[in-house]
């Protein structure tokens, strides 16, 4: 049964994009190759705003973060966190043998810069880690205000996580001084799980140099390397980029102002649900999430049971919550490929299911 996703990753993905990811495999050694990968790379520069190169890993999103950390913790890394994406950081930069401090916010809050400036003013650390946009409580902290408290401490090399925001949100990594810039293929850019893209900024580089057990699959000198000749460290998911190549023309065709407009449309009207059915947002509404909607489950909604009805009457899902707010919170993507007709739809399925499940 083929039904709709709007849980907050993996996304719908068009039939646009499995059409491209049809394109016939070519040697990645090819001048073909070089074509296809030099083909993407200066709109994904656009899209982070950096004239940095922008690399293709085949991996999810989890494989360039910890590579991230091999490649640039020398003395400790700041891991903050507020949701389930941010706190595993931590567990990773120690499984990776590195000094971590876990900085910690309640789920369903940001990021606070004046936390973040009063522990790196310890000196101790070289590295921070942060998640723009908490997927699993739907909160997006203040991107430039904290990277305006990291410009007083020009030794910490920062590493930004914008798996659910890039593309939703405009995130100009070369004017907010991001040193790596990364996201994953299924969530904001609705493409199939499998493939991570990532910038490294110069001062990364420099720090990666520093450092000697990088690993080889995630090494960003090894990246920078092929990049150079329009390439791939190993063998990558050739069938993402062609999906990639497609979703990038698509976003040059309806333009990146309309597509953040779009989402924040489509962002409001979930909104406007939630106030209408008497039901309140995760996160303090200033730090709600433009690209999903976590929704406090106040009203005692039986989610799983209206879930399987959702999915079997009207052939699409959304989220029961993530982690420890499973039961607690539900929420629902706006990511991606959605319109007003498609978010209205699901709406209106909740609207008709709503009573049989409070
Ligand atoms: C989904 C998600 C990830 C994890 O990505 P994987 O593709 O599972 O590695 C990381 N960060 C955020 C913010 C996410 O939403």
């Amino acid at each position: 049964m083929s039904y709709k996703l709007f849980i907050p990753g993996p996304i719908d993905i068009s039939d646009k994009t499995y059409e491209a990811m049809k394109t016939p495999v070519v040697g990645h050694r090819s001048q073909d190759f070089v074509d296809l990968y030099n083909a993407v790379q200066p709109a994904l520069q656009e899209l982070m705003f950096t004239k940095d190169p922008v690399f293709l890993s085949t991996s999810s999103a989890w494989g360039v973060m910890e590579g991230a950390i091999r490649n640039l913790t020398q003395k400790k890394v700041l891991n903050c966190m507020n949701g389930a994406f941010s706190d595993k950081w931590y567990d990773v930069a120690t499984r990776c043998g590195k000094e971590a401090t876990a900085l910690q916010f309640e789920w369903g809050t940001p990021i606070d810069p004046e936390a973040v400036r009063k522990e790196l003013s310890s000196g101790e650390y070289d590295t921070i880690t942060m998640v723009h946009n908490e997927t699993s409580t739907g909160t997006m902290s203040d991107l430039p205000a904290i990277m305006k408290v990291l410009q007083e401490f020009p030794d910490v090399i920062s590493v930004v996580d914008s798996v659910s925001s890039f593309t939703v949100v405009p995130i100009k990594k070369d004017e907010l001084g991001i040193d790596v810039l990364l996201s994953g293929s299924q969530k904001a850019l609705a493409l199939p799980p499998g493939m991570a893209v990532f910038s490294p900024s110069k001062r990364a580089f420099a720090r990666a140099e520093k450092l000697k057990d990088r690993g080889y699959y995630f090494d960003f000198l090894e990246f920078l390397k092929n990049h150079e000749k329009g390439m791939t460290p190993s063998t990558p998911v050739i069938p993402l980029i062609n999906a990639l190549k497609s979703k990038l023309e698509d976003i040059q065709a309806e333009g990146i102002q309309a597509r953040y407009e779009r989402h924040a449309k489509l962002n409001h009207l979930v909104h406007t649900w939630v106030e209408n059915n008497g039901f309140e947002l995760l996160p303090e509404k200033q730090y709600a999430s433009k690209s999903l909607t976590c929704v406090k489950n106040n009203r005692n909604l039986e989610i799983a049971g209206l879930n399987k009805a959702l999915k079997e009457r009207f052939h699409c899902v959304i989220d029961g919550g993530y982690g420890k707010l499973k039961g607690k919170t539900f929420r629902i993507s706006n990511m991606g490929d959605e319109t007003e007709e498609t978010i209205s739809e699901l709406l209106q399925n909740l609207d008709t299911l709503l009573p049989e499940f409070l």
